[in-house]
């Protein structure tokens, strides 16, 4: 995923818990007022397909993407899994800091991020 040419040589903020211990998105604030967030795992969708009905993941994944030189540490040979297509997205909110310039602390900054965040699902997926 390509980085948005406004985050040129800048270094990111700090990151944002989105589900504990398993999902960190990236945050960069610009101009002291555009938050800038590098989704690593936006809606990602379960491979599908009728080829394989019952087959363990490792037949899958060997069939249908030889080319993912994926760890085989977490390809399993049985059917209790899920191959995952991940998405990536950047999402970028925008004058977000105007509204937020009372909060003092990193943290509740944190806790707003992720109340957009999740807003942002809503409205995506609705
Ligand atoms: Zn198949």
């Amino acid at each position: 995923m390509t980085k948005p040419v406004e985050l040129k040589n800048l270094k990111q903020d700090f990151s944002v818990d989105f589900i504990p211990n398993k999902c960190k998105f990236g945050v960069w604030v610009v101009n002291e007022n555009d938050v800038y967030i590098q989704c690593r795992d936006w809606f990602s969708p379960s491979f599908q397909c009728d080829c394989c009905l019952g087959a363990p993941i490792s037949v899958r994944t060997e069939r249908h993407f030889p080319e993912k030189k994926t760890s085989k540490k977490f390809i399993y040979d049985d059917n209790w899994g899920d191959v995952v297509l991940r998405n990536e997205a950047w999402v970028v909110f925008r004058d977000m800091l105007d509204d937020m310039r009372s909060w003092e602390e990193w943290q509740r900054m944190e806790i707003g991020i992720r109340m957009r965040m999740c807003r942002k699902m809503e409205e995506t997926t609705n």
